[in-house]
């Protein structure tokens, strides 16, 4: 299945994971060592496109000679665009000159768009495939841990405003996800942990097994590049590939599960101010805990379940309290009004997921305020 790959040792083989969506269907294909053979996947998944590359500078310096050797054994390498990293790329000010560039390069309707990077690049990325030339295709190809069990999957692309994070965007889905799991070793170790986050939302919304599974192993997860990392990467792929085919345009709730954690987390992210106070994967973990907290103090959830999710969070060096958010504690009215402003508010009433335990994720559109109210307040209080 390679291309000019170097002899493989550990984990030769690929795992293709499927995104079932009828004929917008496409594979997610896993494994390690795999820039070197993108052009061969990319060429199979979407014949006849010559490919423009969009990283960020950190990612591009490491990774972009490998790639474009690929795709020029190919032929198909158009060109590239390089971003400076970090959050606020996703925003028009970024994404109208990149538009500009991709332009320039030569990008026509049938080419595609190769977004080589974390969440930031694949957002911006994505979103400027879907609006260039009326959309073209996309192939994103994560670089981060977050990247590659979230973001890179189902479609949702987007940049930020004043207003908000993600608040202007498309859905549009990629022609393939390659994920080159061995990439993950030149993360940073707070990034890498920031990310599996992400992981374990997965085993908290619907898999305790899973759960079970990353307290027992999270050591090898973490240590490094091998079966266990590998293990935690698919299996959250997988649960993301389920829930997208089941509800592609969050339209039916399964897919709203996917934001366990997230209507607390963005408030947080936007009071720190999108910045590195508070990483993506960070405010979720504070986030995910306190839908457990809020869920056991509701009585919908056992306070030891709650207690187990706290451990383990912590257990990692993930931060679970407000309070451990570096330059000051919001007021509990100040996160009220961020956590309004989400895109999660239908008819002036706030849609939470909640946890009936671990693995048991619902969707609760009904929650009160005064009982938020009281509960952020005591939450922002604690040390
Ligand atoms: P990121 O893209 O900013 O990457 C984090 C940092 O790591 C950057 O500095 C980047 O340059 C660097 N980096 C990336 N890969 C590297 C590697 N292999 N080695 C060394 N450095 C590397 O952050 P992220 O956490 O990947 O993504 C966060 C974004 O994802 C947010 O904007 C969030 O809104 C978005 N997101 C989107 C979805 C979705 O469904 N579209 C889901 C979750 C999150």
């Amino acid at each position: 299945m390679r291309d000019g790959a170097d002899t493989l040792a550990y984990g030769e083989c690929e795992t293709v994971i499927k995104v079932a969506l009828g004929d917008r269907s496409y594979p997610i294909v896993l494994g390690e060592r795999l820039l070197s053979s993108a052009g061969q996947w990319i060429a199979q998944a979407v014949p006849g496109a010559r490919c423009a590359v969009v990283s960020d500078r950190n990612v591009a310096a490491l990774y972009m000679a490998p790639l474009k050797a690929s795709l020029d054994r190919h032929g198909l390498f158009l060109g590239e665009a390089v971003v400076s990293p970090g959050e606020a790329s996703k925003s028009f000010a970024v994404l109208a000159p990149l538009c500009e560039s991709l332009l320039e390069l030569g990008v026509e309707r049938g080419d595609c768009i190769v977004a080589l990077g974390g969440g930031v690049v694949g957002d911006l990325a994505g979103f400027a495939a879907s609006i260039l030339r009326r959309g073209v295709r996309v192939a994103q190809m994560p670089t981060t841990l977050l990247a590659q069990v979230d973001s890179a999957i189902g479609g949702k692309t987007g940049i930020d405003t004043r207003q908000g994070k993600n608040l202007i965007g498309t859905f549009h889905q990629p022609s393939l996800v390659l994920a080159d799991v061995s990439v993950l070793s030149t993360l940073s170790p707070r990034e890498f942990r920031a990310g599996y986050a992400e992981v374990v939302k997965y085993g908290l919304l619907g898999d305790a097994p899973f759960f079970a599974w990353l307290e027992a192993n999270w050591p090898k997860v973490f240590a490094a590049a091998g079966a266990e990392r590998r293990h935690a990467v698919e299996t959250s792929a997988r649960a993301k590939a389920k829930i997208v085919a089941a509800d592609e345009r969050e339209e039916k709730g399964t897919r709203a599960l996917l934001n366990l954690g997230h209507t607390f987390g963005h408030a947080l992210e936007a009071f720190a101010g999108y910045s590195d106070r508070l990483l993506h994967g960070e405010a979720i973990a504070i986030g995910m805990r306190l839908a457990f907290s809020f869920s056991a103090e509701l009585g919908l959830c056992s306070a030891a379940d709650a207690a187990r999710v706290e451990k383990h969070l912590s257990a990692v060096g993930l931060p679970t309290k407000i309070a451990a958010i570096p330059g000051g504690t919001p007021a509990p009215e100040a996160l009220l009004a961020l956590m309004a402003q989400d895109k999660k508010v239908k008819g002036g009433k706030l849609a939470f997921v909640l946890v009936h335990g671990i693995g048991q994720a619902f969707v609760e559109r009904d929650v009160t305020l005064p009982r938020l109210t009281e509960f952020l307040a005591r939450e922002c209080a604690a040390g």
